[in-house]
C-alpha cells in the first residue's frame, strides 16, 4: 500500500523535516524540496525552545539515533524560568521540575537547541528524499488528484499529496488558500547574543546565564533573556565556526558551537520610530536603540545588550496568522508557519509544527497501510490542526499585546499576581505544571 502514496513536502524546515522523517522511517514515499541550496543558507544561531509537546514529536518522528543526537546536542534549558522587574528583582521563579518533572524524562522534558542543530539533526539521513536548490512556485492538478509541483529551475515533481512546509510566506498557501491572509501586529522586536565565556560569566548575575528570564518593566515594552550553553562533552553535529566559545566575526549569526545568552527587546512600532527607519539601521545602530530605550535599567542588563557583538543584532517585525474558516479538504494540506505562524513570544511556533508532522505523519501512514482512506486521514489531521494551531496563533498574540502594553495598572497587576503566584506554592504549582506545553 505504502509504494503508492506519493507524498511531496515543499519547505525542509522544522515541520517538513521532522514529517519526512516519520514517513521515510515507515517506508512512505516521501521527498521533500527545499528552496536553499545550502543546509546553512537562512538559518540564524538562535536557540529554539522545544517544549514537551515538541519532544514527544520529535521522539516520534526520529529514528532513535537521531532522538539520541537531538538529545546528546541541546544545550542546558536551564533550572528555572523567573520573572524580573528590569532592576533585576525577582517576582517569580518556576523551577524546572514543576514544569519537566522531577525524574527528567528527555521525551516530555523541556530542551534548549540551537536552530542550527536541531536542523541538521532533522535534515540528517535523507539522502535521496531532500532535495535542496528546488524552489517551488506553483502546483498544477490533473483530473485524477495527481499533483505537479513546478520549481523555478524549469524542472517539475509529481505526487499524490502535498504538504506545504514552506513557511509563513507559503507559496502553496498563497494559491491553495489566497484568502488567508497575515497582519502585522505592530509589535518590533530587536534581538542579540552574547558569547558566554568565563570572562563574560564573571560580570553576568548568574541569574541571567542560568535560565530564562522575562524582564518586565514598568509599561510599554520587555525584555526576554535566555542562555544557550552547550556541555562541554556534548558532541558537536558539523559544527559551524570556532569551537572555543567565542564566535568568529563573520560566524557569528551561524555559530553553533559556542553557549550564549540571547536578549530580545519588544515594542510597540510606536515606541520604536518609523518603520523606513528602523529597517535602514544596521546591528550597532540597533543596539544602540536599545540601549537609549533601557536608561535606568539594571546596568548588567544594559551590559549584555552593550557588549553583544553587533553582527548579532537584527530586527524582527512581528506578524501573525488570522485564523480563516474551515476549507474542504482535498489531497493539499498544510502545516506549521505555513498555516498558523505566530508570534514568537510564547515559543511555541516550531513546537506547533513538530506536533503538525507527528499527527500528520500518523495519520499518512495510517493511510498508506489501508486502515484509513488519505482524505479522513487529512480530514481529520486539519480538524485537530486548526483547533490547536490558531489557539496557540491566539495565545502568542495575547502575550505580545500584554508584553509591549502601556497600561501602568495592568502591568502592575500583573506583577502582583507574580508575587502571589510565588507566595503561594501550590498556586503556583497549579498554575505553572504545564508551562509551555499549550
Ligand atoms: C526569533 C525567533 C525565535 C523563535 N523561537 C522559538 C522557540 O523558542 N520555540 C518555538 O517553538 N518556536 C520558535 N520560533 C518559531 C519557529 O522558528 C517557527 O514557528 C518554525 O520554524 C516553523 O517551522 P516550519 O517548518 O513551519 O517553517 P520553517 O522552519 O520556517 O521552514 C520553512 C522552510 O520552507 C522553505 N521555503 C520557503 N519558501 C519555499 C519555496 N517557495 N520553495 C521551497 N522551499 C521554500 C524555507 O527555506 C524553509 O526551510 C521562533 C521564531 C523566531 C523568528
Amino acid at each position: 500500500m505504502s509504494k503508492r502514496l506519493r507524498v511531496a513536502v515543499v519547505g525542509g524546515g522544522t515541520g517538513g523535516l521532522a514529517l519526512a522523517q516519520a514517513l521515510h522511517q515507515a517506508g512512505v514515499h516521501v521527498s521533500v524540496y527545499e528552496r536553499s541550496r545550502l543546509r546553512t543558507e537562512r538559518l540564524q544561531g538562535y536557540r529554539v525552545h522545544i517544549n514537551p509537546h515538541g519532544s514527544r514529536a520529535l521522539h516520534e518522528c526520529l529514528p532513535p539515533d537521531l532522538w539520541r543526537a537531538f538529545v546528546a546536542t541541546c544545550g542546558s534549558p536551564g533550572s528555572s524560568f523567573s520573572f524580573v522587574t528590569e532592576q533585576l528583582a525577582e517576582l517569580l521563579r518556576v523551577e524546572e521540575e514543576l514544569t519537566s518533572g522531577p525524574a527528567r524524562d528527555p521525551v516530555t522534558a523541556h530542551h534548549s537547541v540551537s536552530r542550527i542543530t536541531l536542523h541538521q539533526v532533522l535534515s540528517a539521513g535523507l539522502d535521496g528524499v531532500l532535495h535542496h536548490g528546488k524552489e517551488f512556485e506553483r502546483y498544477t492538478r490533473a483530473d485524477d488528484g495527481t499533483v505537479t509541483l513546478h520549481f523555478a529551475d524549469g524542472t517539475t515533481a509529481t505526487a499524490n499529496v502535498l504538504v506545504a512546509a514552506d513557511g509563513a510566506a507559503s507559496r502553496v498557501r498563497g494559491q491553495y488558500l489566497p484568502h488567508a491572509e497575515r497582519v502585522d501586529t505592530g509589535v518590533r522586536t530587536i534581538a542579540g547574543k552574547l558569547p558566554l565565556t568565563e570572562e563574560t560569566k564573571r560580570w553576568l548575575p548568574t541569574q541571567l546565564h542560568t535560565g530564562p528570564n522575562n524582564v518586565i518593566p514598568p509599561a510599554g515594552c520587555g525584555m526576554f533573556v535566555a542562555p544557550h550553553e552547550l556541555d562541554a562533552e556534548a558532541p558537536v553535529v558539523n559544527g559551524i565556526g570556532g569551537n572555543d566559545g567565542t564566535f568568529a566575526e563573520d560566524t557569528v549569526l551561524f555559530d553553533n558551537t559556542g553557549s550564549y545568552v540571547m536578549w530580545a527587546y519588544a515594542a510597540d512600532h510606536t515606541r520604536l520610530g518609523p518603520d523606513a527607519e528602523l529597517s535602514a539601521m544596521d546591528g550597532a545602530a540597533l543596539r544602540d536603540l536599545v540601549g537609549r530605550l533601557t536608561e535606568g535599567w539594571h546596568p548588567s542588563l544594559r551590559r549584555l545588550v552593550a557588549d553583544s557583538p553587533e553582527q548579532s543584532v537584527s530586527l524582527l517585525p512581528i506578524r501573525t496568522s488570522v485564523r480563516i474558516p474551515r476549507w474542504e479538504t482535498t489531497n493539499i494540506t498544510l502545516l506549521g508557519d505555513a498555516i498558523h505562524s505566530m508570534t514568537p513570544f510564547r515559543g511555541i511556533g516550531a513546537n506547533t509544527a513538530l506536533r503538525d508532522a507527528q499527527l500528520l505523519a500518523r495519520n499518512l501512514i495510517a493511510a498508506a497501510r489501508g486502515e484509513t482512506d488519505l482524505l479522513s486521514a487529512i480530514h481529520d489531521y486539519e480538524t485537530h490542526m486548526i483547533d490547536y494551531g490558531f489557539a496557540a496563533v491566539r495565545m502568542s498574540r495575547r502575550t505580545a499585546a500584554q508584553t509591549v502594553s502601556t497600561n501602568r495598572i495592568s502591568r502592575s497587576m500583573f506583577k502582583a499576581s507574580l508575587r502571589m503566584f510565588s507566595a503561594i506554592p501550590p498556586l503556583k504549582r497549579k498554575v505553572f505544571s504545564d508551562l509551555g506545553s499549550k
